[in-house]
């Protein structure tokens, strides 16, 4: 059974990385947010939560996984693309 456990950026929470979203950090050096979990690179996880995600964003805290500082409009563009995914997470949810 391979380790398919990731820790969250923003609660340091352990869960299983099907329920929580990948940011990667593309060639340029910026982050991504990698919804599929195929973009290359040393990735880092959110729990699917609109808290961990302001948590995430508010508090840089991917400028500590990545070990870089991540530009202010990289995060707010990862702010943005997260809460559009989570949205869809709540939408599917309802049905
Ligand atoms: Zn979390």
């Amino acid at each position: 059974m391979p380790n398919q456990l990731r820790t969250c950026v923003a609660c340091r929470k352990i869960s299983d990385k099907k329920d929580m979203i990948r940011i990667a950090l593309d060639k340029s050096g910026e982050a991504v947010v990698d919804p599929k979990g195929t973009h290359e690179g040393r990735g880092a996880y959110v729990c699917r939560n609109a808290e961990c995600i302001t948590r995430c964003t508010g508090r840089r805290c991917l400028d500590r996984s990545f070990r870089k500082k991540i530009s202010d409009e990289c995060y707010a563009e990862a702010e943005v693309k997260l809460t559009e995914l989570i949205k869809q997470d709540e939408s599917h949810n309802r049905r």
